[in-house]
């Protein structure tokens, strides 16, 4: 049977976008509103002007001065862990595995000789763990054979680990260093694109408008944007009326409303 040459591009863009931000509702919607934009080339969500995205850039900072993450470590390898299990599951979910793990996993020494089987059981509860403990175990390996022993804080040797990307290693540099990177997750995402920061269709090319259009601060405007989506902003019911302080930049209305 053939496939309608005008669906499987539709179905690839939300399938990618689902991966990206985990919610299938929200993207199915979110993507036949971009496609059927791109199709009639119709105007429906507005994009930020430059005033607008200096007023809402001052007022993430001024919200967000002293945001950090909410994933709980004590150094670069446990903020490492702690990163890559975030992937597909929450960070209150991350919080709750990573004290047992950290505990009989101290340092990557002792993660490199782990057995693949205690590793499993310790994340269970997270998404992918079974891949996740096959990565943790593998970066811990690097670490040690590699660099001694130390995280590296590149992002350019944090992605030859294994289990990390583009975004952990951003997410981990943001985090740690307080690099000037943009890191797009699920949060971010929705939040670029109904304020009228983004209309890209993926991360990457999200976070390169987003780098392109804020230049500077992007460390804590990361922080900023995912606290903001996680509880204010939120994929379901957002605080639209008693919490947002950025309502007068929001562009969704005429895009894919607020639920
Ligand atoms: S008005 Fe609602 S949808 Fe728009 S940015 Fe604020 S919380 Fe998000």
């Amino acid at each position: 049977m053939r496939s309608n040459p005008k669906i499987v591009p539709l179905i690839n863009l939300i399938w990618k976008s689902v991966i990206v931000t985990q919610n299938i509702h929200t993207n199915v919607f979110f993507l036949i509103v971009v496609q059927y934009r791109l199709k009639n080339r119709t105007i429906l969500m507005k994009k930020a002007t430059k005033k607008e995205i200096n007023t809402l850039k001052s007022a993430l900072l001024e919200r967000y001065s002293d945001a950090v993450t909410e994933l709980s470590y004590a150094n670069a390898y446990e903020l490492v862990i702690a990163v890559a299990l975030s992937a597909q599951c929450t960070d209150k979910r991350v919080n709750l595995i990573t004290p047992a793990l950290f505990e009989a996993y101290p340092n990557p020494e002792a993660l490199a000789n782990a057995d693949i089987n205690d590793v499993k059981s310790l994340i269970q509860s997270c998404s992918f763990f079974n891949n996740k403990a096959i990565n943790l175990i593998a970066m811990a390996k690097r670490v040690v054979d590699v660099y001694h022993g130390e995280v590296p804080l590149d992002e350019k040797e944090l992605v030859t680990l294994a289990g990390v990307g583009q975004k952990t290693a951003h997410v981990v540099l943001i985090e740690y260093t307080q690099a000037n990177l943009m890191a797009v997750d699920t949060h971010v995402f929705r939040v670029s694109h109904r304020l009228g920061l983004s209309d890209d269709l993926s991360a990457i090319a999200t976070e390169a408008t987003l780098v392109k259009k804020f230049k500077t601060n992007l460390h804590q405007l990361h922080q900023g944007l995912v606290l903001f989506g996680r509880y204010i902003c939120t994929a379901k019911n957002p605080k639209c009326d008693s919490e947002c302080f950025l309502r007068e930049f929001c562009k969704s209305k005429d895009g894919f409303k607020p639920r």
